[in-house]
């Protein structure tokens, strides 16, 4: 039997997306050849790539709207670097919210291309809640922000209202929940989250706001090249990004990202509510800024952990260990993570 997979990433996926993926592994849309050696400028690869712009922008509710949807290689990490390439005049002020490990990092990239000002930080309290009330400079150029912290398991329910541009790490909750996504000019998430594999990176970028900075940008670091060869400038990540069409397929038959978010919101109710029931466990993350994606937990009573760690793994649950700067246990329960692998654990931490 499939395992529970409450892995942070990479992390499970439609078991259906996986199936179809397969088999175009080995013959892709009955052309006798596998989709990962045809060459990208196939038209039927050509179709995948824009089948998956597509999606994302209809998913988005992004279309029309001045938008542009590129698949990418080099992570999330790599926009960490690319976002302020692309936005930050030379002498120009980024104003940076620190709110985890990925935004820290985002943070030491922006600080190679000019001023960062790290406006609001919850570093001191180890990343447990979400800074609020942020006041934004008038000379900075964007705003950036990290919607959910992968590792601490908080999440912005509302953002900063600001008439700068706002940017977005969503690598672990884009397409979780509704939200007014036309509040952002940049937004970026690696695949291997809530989409598809590793190995391709989402990039939605409102296009008027390029081509300020006066730099001069390397052609892969550039939007702009990207969005004018229609995301082929280079060879794409044929297979994460054929992956990636398939489970946003499997999203709009789910009713788009308006029917996840109510079954996000059951999951992590119910995880959420035993945690707070159950004597033997508390929440990491300050309450009102717990995650959707990702739940941090710890026992109360340490000398129960053998006990429970052995119930779990019992149980077909895999990846369950916190990270390591948190410690305790981090069940992330993304999009695919069907209601009945969370009640399993949840009837683990009942067990104990
Ligand atoms: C995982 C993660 C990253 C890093 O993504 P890579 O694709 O490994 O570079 C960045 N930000 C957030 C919020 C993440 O969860």
């Amino acid at each position: 039997m499939k395992k529970h997979n409450f892995s942070a990433g990479p992390c499970i996926l439609p078991q259906e997306v996986l199936k179809k993926a397969s088999e175009a592994v080995l013959n892709f849309n009955n052309l006798d050849l596998s989709l990962i050696e045809i060459s990208h400028r196939s038209a039927d690869f050509v179709d995948v790539m824009e089948t998956a712009r597509s999606l994302v922008l209809e998913l988005l509710d992004l279309k029309d709207k001045g938008y542009s949807a590129l698949f990418l290689q080099g992570g999330a990490s790599l926009e960490f670097l690319m976002a302020p390439y692309n936005l930050l005049p030379e002498d120009g002020k980024a104003a940076y919210i620190d709110t985890g490990t990925w935004s820290a990092k985002s943070i030491k990239e922006a600080k190679l291309l000019g001023e960062v000002d790290v406006i609001a930080s919850s570093k001191e309290s180890n990343y447990n809640y979400i800074p609020k009330n942020i006041e934004i400079p008038g000379d900075a150029t964007y705003v950036h922000c990290t919607s959910n912290n992968t590792i601490f398991g908080t999440q912005f329910k509302t953002f900063p209202k600001t008439d700068k541009l706002l940017v977005c790490d969503m690598s672990s909750d884009i397409f979780s929940r509704e939200l007014d996504f036309s509040q952002f000019d940049l937004i970026y998430a690696g695949a291997q989250k809530n989409m598809g594999p590793a190995g391709t990176t989402l990039v939605v970028v409102k296009n008027d706001i390029l081509g300020k900075t006066g730099r001069k940008i390397p052609s892969m670091l550039d939007y702009q090249v990207h969005i004018s060869k229609d995301s082929m400038f280079n060879t794409p990540a044929v297979f994460p990004v054929y992956v990636s069409m398939l489970t946003l397929q499997w999203l709009k038959d789910l009713g788009g990202i308006k029917g996840i978010e109510k079954i996000n919101e059951e999951k992590a109710a119910l995880l959420y509510g035993e945690i707070d029931s159950n004597p033997l466990f508390q929440g990491v993350a300050n309450k009102e800024d717990r995650s959707m994606m990702n739940v941090t937990f710890t026992l109360t009573d340490e000398s129960k952990k053998e006990a429970f760690d052995k119930k779990w793994k019992a149980a077909g649950i895999s990846g369950i260990n916190g990270h390591r700067s948190v410690g305790g246990y981090r069940a992330s329960i993304y999009n695919a993570m069907p209601l009945e692998s969370v009640q399993a654990l949840v009837d683990v931490m009942k067990s104990l």
